[in-house]
């Protein structure tokens, strides 16, 4: 008698189904009875305690006996159990095919469902994607003038600094400051205010010309711009256009000291970055030369230099 393995698959939407090889499933209401089928021996010699009415999982009746139409309701007839005393084969045999044929149309519901679920979930997954692209955009970019934040300013300076020291490469800072924005606030009002700050950020973005140069807006009425590779000559040429920018903006300002327009100062300092420094030290050179453009008149640009 060979010997029968025993193994329950993990079908979750399959209860009761148990595989006992490879071309052969069970479906079974008691685990207890089909435990009694890894011996077939043991089965046909087993005496039943009680009969029990119900607790064989096969239909032991002969095609003849089964029902024509499966839609038509049947009379309810007492269960016809034959004791499982001969020709186990043949139960096993009608076992496989009725199992069989309700595991294939299980497995095929069960193959829409995953398919189904992995739409959803690409789906999901997409939506997340765009989610997170908006979030990583609103976390960079500033919401009046729509250029970097001061967070992408602080990480993109580290950033900066660390590939010109690897490349050992000048890195100059400019920062600039809109002239008697307040006056300007105070004689058109906060809403022409921003306004005027939004015209500005896009008229210095629009005049950067290499995509490793980082404008942002640093805070208030102040602007920082990022320019690896660059020296402090070339960083006075920017200077020279954004000024021109500015004023070709033509943007009045009839309560500012030093002209009939809008203007800014501006301060600049270019560093080698080394081990030794920090950016914040290229941070601090240039608000001190920023300071000294204020304090020289306004509306012009001041570089810091190294004492
Ligand atoms: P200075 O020439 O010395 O730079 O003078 P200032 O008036 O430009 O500088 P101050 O620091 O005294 O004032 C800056 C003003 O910038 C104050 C504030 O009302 C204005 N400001 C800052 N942020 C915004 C903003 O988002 N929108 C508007 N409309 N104004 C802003
Ligand atoms: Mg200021
Ligand atoms: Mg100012």
């Amino acid at each position: 008698m060979p010997s029968l393995q025993y193994t329950r698959e993990p079908y979750p939407l399959l209860p009761s189904i148990s595989k006992i090889d490879d071309r052969r499933f069970l479906r079974s209401r008691s685990t207890s009875l089909l435990m009694t089928f890894q011996d077939q021996q043991t089965v046909l010699e087993k005496p039943r305690s009680r009969q029990r009415a119900n607790v064989c999982p096969f239909p032991l009746r002969s095609q003849a006996e089964m029902p024509s139409d499966p839609t038509v309701q049947q009379p309810v007839t007492p269960p016809q159990i034959k004791q499982i005393t001969a020709q186990p084969h043949v139960i096993f045999f009608e076992a496989k095919t009725e199992v069989l044929t309700d595991y294939q149309i299980k497995l095929e519901q069960q193959i829409t469902q995953h398919k189904l679920t992995e739409q959803n979930l690409k789906q999901t997954i997409s939506a997340l994607k765009t989610v997170n692209q908006e979030l990583q955009h609103l976390a960079h970019i500033d919401a009046l003038t729509q250029i970097s934040n001061r967070r992408n300013f602080d990480e993109s300076l580290h950033r900066e600094w660390q590939r010109s020291l690897r490349e050992k490469q000048p890195l100059s800072l400019v920062m600039l400051d809109i002239d008697f924005f307040k006056g300007y606030n105070d004689r058109y009002g906060h809403p022409a205010g921003d306004r005027c700050l939004t015209a500005i950020a896009q008229t210095i973005k629009g005049l950067l010309q290499r995509s490793t140069d980082l404008l942002a807006r640093y805070g208030g009425e102040e602007f920082a711009i990022i320019l690896p590779n660059t020296t402090t000559e070339g960083a006075i040429t920017v200077i020279h256009s954004i000024q021109k920018a500015i004023a070709a903006l033509s943007l009045v300002h009839e309560s500012s000291s030093v002209g009939n327009n809008v203007t800014a100062s501006f301060g600049l300092a270019t560093m080698l970055p080394s081990e030794v420094l920090h950016p914040s030290l290229l941070l601090e050179s240039t608000d001190k030369a920023l300071y000294q453009a204020k304090q020289q008149g306004r509306d012009r640009y001041a570089v810091y230099v190294h004492s």
